[in-house]
């Protein structure tokens, strides 16, 4: 199964919690936000990506792990 490693751009992040809200993978850090886990499973892309579209200023990045990486 594929995995997907989350990266967060603190720099960029405005701390608005949007992220926080969707998804229990993203908790508030101060006035930013963080990921719990920046590696993921396949079943957890979903709720993740919806994250990651809901960042008004697009600083969370998912990208696919390939398996032979692993
Ligand atoms: S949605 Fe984006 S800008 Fe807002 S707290 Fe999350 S990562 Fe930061």
């Amino acid at each position: 199964m594929a995995k997907y490693k989350i990266e967060l751009d603190e720099k960029t992040c405005i701390g608005c919690k949007a992220c926080t809200v969707v998804c229990e993978n993203f908790i508030p850090d101060g006035d930013k936000a963080k990921v719990v886990n920046d590696t993921i499973e396949q079943s957890e892309f979903k709720i993740n990506k919806e994250a990651e579209e809901a960042c008004p200023v697009k600083c969370i990045t998912i990208t696919k792990i390939e398996d032979k990486e692993e």
